[in-house]
């Protein structure tokens, strides 16, 4: 799945570099993922790397999606 970020979030800014897909900006409010370029770090990591750093848990599920469709993901933003 796609993750996302919720109204916890405090634009801490710990997120956005351990993206392996820059998939995470600072929105208007909070910080933003881009569903197009998560792929829950599949491909790049054993897990959510956005999840591991954010001091207030506001990272959580969002689309799901496959495996497979994860890593085709994956493959296509780093071809
Ligand atoms: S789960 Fe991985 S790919 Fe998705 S936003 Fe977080 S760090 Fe980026
Ligand atoms: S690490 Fe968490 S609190 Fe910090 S900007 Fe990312 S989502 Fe927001």
């Amino acid at each position: 799945m796609s993750l996302k970020i919720t109204d916890d979030c405090t634009s801490c800014d710990a997120c956005v570099s351990v993206c392996p897909n820059t998939a995470i900006s600072a929105g208007d409010v909070i910080y933003v993922i881009d569903a197009d370029r998560c792929t829950e770090c599949v491909g790049a990591e054993d897990s959510p790397q956005c999840q591991l750093v954010c001091p207030a848990d506001a990272i959580i599920a969002g689309v799901s999606e496959s495996h497979d469709a994860l890593m085709a993901k994956y493959k296509a933003l780093h071809a």
